[in-house]
């Protein structure tokens, strides 16, 4: 990306600056942000200071052997500990832990802290006699209830790194990443409720594990959850059910502290560009990066405020923001089994309004959903409890940005769109709910203790007023530490593309304003080349999205002869604008050129029902850039519903 980049999303010049309550209690004062721009070590060591270590560390960072970051080496810790028991040990074992709101209405659970260390003891305790040891490896493939919780503190507990596996996900994904990481244990549950009605989840683990047979990989055990009741096929060499040897066994369990280092954890990327990468987190350094992000960026409160994040557990944001960060301080969280639209399409207003929800971190995929549904749905219910917002996943378009405010957060909630990344392990962009003015649109600036950058392809940083790539310049603490048994890919992927400067190389491109002040632009490998104009994805769509009619777009760059790319979009349209009339396609073109330029104006514009969209709610430029090109469409396993691909494409052969 280029100087050239198009600037429409910097004509917005609405901010809205902190609470004046709220900054002056929040957790992150200016003074305190101020403070923070020193030595990066220091302030991370300090960070550190929030957990429970069995033994302190010798050495903050050894950097010694780039990319391969070590930190607080020599430290001892337990996770599972720092996350349960240490809150019990300070007299807040009644504090609740998770109102868990199950999808059928009625069925909840009150979890304390208390309850959480018996239960995580118990899991412990039945995995140690399922021969699980430290290093061992347990995949977890499970819907939204607490023992999936549970059973991820139970192998932090005992140091054996989980790898949590979308109960989306189909048999063949799963079986890719047993072996990929070699799982002794799989977790799983006979079902889970989606939509009304329970769907089957043990048959795609029975058939998983027979395809890793078939390569030459044998899981050792299968741990089953009664969620739904449902009939399941049994084979007694290998499955157990949870509460046959979980509820059986001793709530008692002394944990063992592990080396700062000791994995914690594989997460698979989302797979938005390409085949997903098993990203390895570990202990020490990333409990302190999502312990004080999350405290930092979401001001908790852990007496008082009830934090709801709406991620499923099987992407990073429910392992950093719903289990280890929040966890890690605390938190009362709201847990939810279901989809927005159960039992009917205000079931996370009706949630928000019944748990007094005063923190809310969703993604902008749901907030444009539900703007497509119109604002008579969530004006329904009582939302005044919220007094925080936050946005991960993707831009966050102004429009979307502001209906968010204006609709969810009564024009009174600030919004954290925070920037991160399975990678990143912890937010590493956001704005700071009492100290930064935010701008819709803007993910603002790096989150104390972090070097963030925006260069040009020498590595050099830009003016303000440009774009480029967005760099890491120094290690923090959440990093991934490499990809699953995979080193030269984690140096090929993230550290070849400046790897003089030994810059970390996010995939994304940015903007810097004139303030200084960071926009995401989308994927670098979705910057598109306009007779040599370069245009960025979410430039583009936001103008779209800007267009009264327009709830959601996608755009992509297909081969043109005479422009050397041609702009395609596939917009959905507002359940009000019906089908939009009969100019829809030339007015949203028109709209386009006004609100950037005459060499944006789309080629093509497709309405179309829906948008393909991995499980964790991001569009896939890739797949649609295969159908504007008139290709095959590429790898689609990570796609949360495989029909919309054949919808979309049924759209463009006949001409519509
Ligand atoms: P893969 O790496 O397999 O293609 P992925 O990148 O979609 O998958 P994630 O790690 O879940 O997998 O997503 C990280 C990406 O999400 C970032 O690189 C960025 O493109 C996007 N993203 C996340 N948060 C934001 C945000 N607040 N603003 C803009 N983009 C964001
Ligand atoms: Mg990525």
């Amino acid at each position: 990306m280029s100087e050239e980049t198009l600037t429409n999303l910097s004509r917005e010049e609405r901010t809205f600056a902190p609470p004046a309550d709220l900054a002056a209690s929040a957790n992150v004062t200016a003074e305190a942000y101020d403070a923070a721009a020193g030595d990066s070590e220091v302030f991370w060591a300090e960070a550190a200071e929030r957990l429970s270590w069995d033994q302190t560390w010798e050495r903050v960072l050894d950097w010694d052997n780039p990319p391969f970051a070590k930190w607080f080496v020599g430290g001892r810790l337990n996770a599972a500990y720092n996350c349960v028991d240490r809150h019990v040990e300070a007299g807040n074992g009644d504090r609740v832990a998770f109102h868990w709101v199950g999808e059928p209405a009625d069925d909840k659970r009150t979890i304390t802290y208390s309850d959480l260390q018996a239960e995580v003891s118990r899991a412990a305790n039945a995995l140690v006699d399922l021969g699980v040891k430290a290093g061992d490896r347990v995949a977890i493939y499970m819907p939204m209830i607490p023992e999936t919780v549970v059973a991820m503190l139970a192998c932090a507990r005992l140091g054996a790194p989980h790898t949590v596996v979308f109960g989306g996900f189909s048999s063949d994904a799963l079986a890719s990443r047993l072996v990929d990481c070699g799982a002794k244990v799989v977790i799983t549950s006979d079902g889970g409720y989606r939509r009304g009605s329970a769907s089957a989840l043990k048959p795609a683990v029975d058939e998983a594990r027979a395809k890793a047979s078939g390569e030459g990989f044998d899981v050792e055990h299968v741990l089953v959850v009664r969620r739904t009741g449902q009939e399941v096929s049994w084979d007694d060499a290998v499955d157990v059910w949870w509460h046959d040897v979980v509820d059986n066994a001793s709530a008692e369990h002394d944990c063992e502290f592990f080396d700062s280092e000791h994995p914690l954890y594989v997460m698979y990327t989302s797979g938005t560009t390409g085949k997903p990468k098993g990203i390895l987190h570990t202990t020490g350094g990333y409990l302190t990066g999502t312990s004080y992000t999350h405290n930092a960026v979401f001001d908790l409160k852990p007496e008082t405020d009830v934090y709801w994040c709406t991620a499923d557990v099987g992407w990073v944001t429910g392992h950093s923001y719903m289990v280890y960060g929040p966890l890690a301080n605390g938190a009362t969280q709201v847990m939810y089994e279901g989809t927005p639209d159960a039992p009917h399409r205000g079931r996370w207003w009706e949630i928000i309004a019944d748990y007094g929800v005063t923190i809310f971190y969703t993604a902008p995929t749901a907030i444009r959903t539900f703007m497509k549904q119109g604002r008579e749905i969530p004006d329904g219910f009582d939302l005044s409890s919220l007094r925080l917002l936050g946005s991960v996943g993707e831009s966050i378009n102004p429009e979307a940005y502001m209906w968010y405010r204006e609709v969810v957060g009564g024009e009174r909630c600030p919004i954290v769109d925070t920037w991160w990344q399975t990678e990143t392990g912890q937010i590493m962009i956001s704005p700071l709910p009492g100290v930064t003015a935010g701008k819709p649109g803007s993910a603002m600036t790096p989150m104390p203790g972090i070097e963030v950058d925006v260069v040009n392809d020498d590595g050099e940083s830009v003016p303000n007023g440009s774009g480029g790539y967005l760099v890491i310049k120094e290690p923090w603490p959440a990093m991934l530490r490499t990809l699953w048994g995979d080193d030269d890919r984690f140096k090929e992927t993230y550290w070849a593309r400046f790897r003089k400067l030994g810059y970390y190389f996010a995939g994304d491109g940015a903007k810097r304003d004139d303030d200084g002040d960071i926009w995401l632009l989308g994927r670098v490998d979705d910057v598109m080349n306009v007779s040599g104009h370069r245009l960025s994805t979410t430039e583009i769509e936001s103008a779209l999205v800007s267009h009264p009619k327009v709830a959601e777009a996608a755009v992509v760059g297909a081969a043109d002869e005479t422009t050397g790319q041609a702009v395609c979009a596939f917009v959905i349209l507002r359940d009000s604008a019906g089908d939009g009339g009969a100019d829809i396609v030339e007015e949203l073109r028109k709209h386009v050129q006004k609100e950037i330029g005459a060499i944006a104006k789309p080629r093509q514009i497709l309405v179309v029902p829906e948008l393909p969209k991995t499980r964790s709610g991001k569009i896939m430029r890739r797949l649609l850039k295969d159908v504007a090109e008139h290709r095959e469409v590429g790898d689609v396993t990570t796609l949360a519903d495989g029909a919309v691909m054949d919808l979309i494409s049924k759209g463009v052969s006949s001409g519509k």
